[in-house]
């Protein structure tokens, strides 16, 4: 790579980054040189590459969050541009099935907060409509929620990439940034192909965006701690058990789903994923362990204070990783007939999960203003249903903090 200067250098080839390039070209600074880095050999290959292809309808969050308003406005952001650059998705819809009075409690409030959210069509059901909408799937009641689909998150962040290339955008791969170096009046972004000198950065860096913070010099009070997703797929012949998306009633104390059914664009079934701590930042096997993320994991003091608070999830969370009985003992909660035979190992995903010093699970979108930057430091699921509302935020941010 030359030496070259730009207005902006968006660090990170994921959805978020590319969707936040794509809406600088074209939206806001046309005349702006902006590129994108990315440090592997493609774009999109972690998180975006790596989940459940679920365009959510944002019932889960708290009314007053970011991740209300971008999901909710994201996804319909997202279903018009995947109309305008034919992009297939599939509006499949979803249901949220209650076992027992407690989850019914739950589910309840969960329609309330999805019709503050503004979700349309949410629909609380008893069995029958339940069976009508899932037949295989038990529940004493479900909350239905029509406007849930499914997409491939890599042909959306491919579509950004191309529309920023097309608007006169650069995206670089296999550009690692190692260092970033501030001088009077721009920033060096050091990579192994060479520099790229930059006014203005924004840190999109998923799973190292905690490092890239670092790296500018600001103290961001979070770290990111990897959270594996685990998956089964299943097997073709059991693919009738599933017509679309089936969720538990999460447990409000996590960010994360529980294990459900997704049917996802391709046509395959995916059971999970659960959430266990990784030893690798990218680590999509439970034998990648990198000893160096590791060590700054265990010596974090959030670590130990959310381990403190949550060992008891986070055991079950390793048993149910090891033992496929416990893990189908658990979709059997949803699906009562489905068996071990029915599910074949599937992928894994590893979340960007940031935690804080007093070992809080961050539950909103954290995105701030540094100096000369923009910071995304979590921007875990529904984060890719919302890229373009996400997209459009840092957008604004960035114009406060650098527009000319
Ligand atoms: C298991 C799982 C299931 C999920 N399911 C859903 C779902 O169904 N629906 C939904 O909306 N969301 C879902 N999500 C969340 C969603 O995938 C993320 O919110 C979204 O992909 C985040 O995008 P990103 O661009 O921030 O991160 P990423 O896609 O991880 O991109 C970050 C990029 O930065 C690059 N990078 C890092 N460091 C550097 C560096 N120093 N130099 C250059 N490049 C660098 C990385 O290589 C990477 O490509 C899921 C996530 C997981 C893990």
């Amino acid at each position: 790579m030359d030496s070259k200067s730009y207005d902006v250098v968006v660090i990170g080839g994921g959805i978020i980054g590319l969707s936040t390039a794509m809406q600088i070209k074209l939206e806001k600074y046309p005349d702006w040189r902006v590129a994108v880095v990315e440090k592997d050999s493609e774009i999109a290959t972690h998180q975006t590459g790596h989940n459940s292809g679920v365009i959510h309808s944002g019932i889960y969050y708290r009314p007053d969050s970011q991740k209300a308003q971008f999901c909710v406005g994201g996804a319909k952001s997202l279903r018009q541009f995947c109309d305008e650059n034919e992009i297939e998705y599939n509006q499949c819809g979803k249901v949220i099935v209650a076992n027992n009075d407690a989850e019914v409690a739950r589910l309840q409030t969960l329609h309330e907060r999805g019709i503050a959210n503004g979700v349309e069509g949410l629909e609380m059901v008893g069995p029958e409509r339940l069976k009508e909408l899932e037949p295989h799937v038990a529940g004493i009641q479900a909350l239905w929620a029509p406007t849930t689909g499914i997409v491939d998150y890599r042909k959306v962040a491919a579509a950004y990439a191309e529309k920023f290339q097309q608007a006169g955008g650069d995206v670089f791969t296999n550009a690692p940034v190692t260092r970033i170096i501030r001088t009077q009046d721009e920033l060096v972004l050091e990579t192994p192909g060479g520099a790229l000198h930059a006014k203005h950065l924004i840190n999109c860096a998923g799973l190292y965006a905690d490092r890239v913070a670092e790296m500018m010099g600001e103290d961001v009070d979070i770290q990111i701690i990897p959270f594996r997703g685990e998956y089964f797929t299943l097997r073709p012949e059991s693919h009738h058990l599933v017509n679309g998306l089936v969720y538990p009633v999460p447990d409000p104390r996590f960010p994360f789903l529980g294990v459900h059914f997704t049917r996802n664009i391709h046509g395959y079934v995916e059971a999970g994923p659960n959430a266990v701590l990784a030893l690798k930042r990218e680590g999509y096997r439970k034998v990648d362990v990198s000893l160096g993320e590791s060590f700054q994991t265990f010596t974090y003091p959030g670590f130990w204070k959310m381990a403190m608070k949550h060992w008891k999830t986070a055991l079950g969370e390793i048993h149910r990783s090891y033992s496929k009985k416990v893990f189908v003992r658990d979709l059997q909660g949803l699906i009562p007939e489905i068996q071990d035979a029915d599910l074949a190992p599937g992928g894994a995903g590893v979340r960007a999960q940031a935690v804080s010093r007093s070992g809080a699970l961050l539950d909103d979108f954290s995105i701030i203003r540094g100096r000369e930057a923009v910071h995304v430091l979590n921007a875990p699921s529904p984060g890719a249903t919302s890229s373009l509302a996400i997209g459009a935020h840092i957008v604004e941010l960035a114009a406060e903090a650098f527009g000319e």
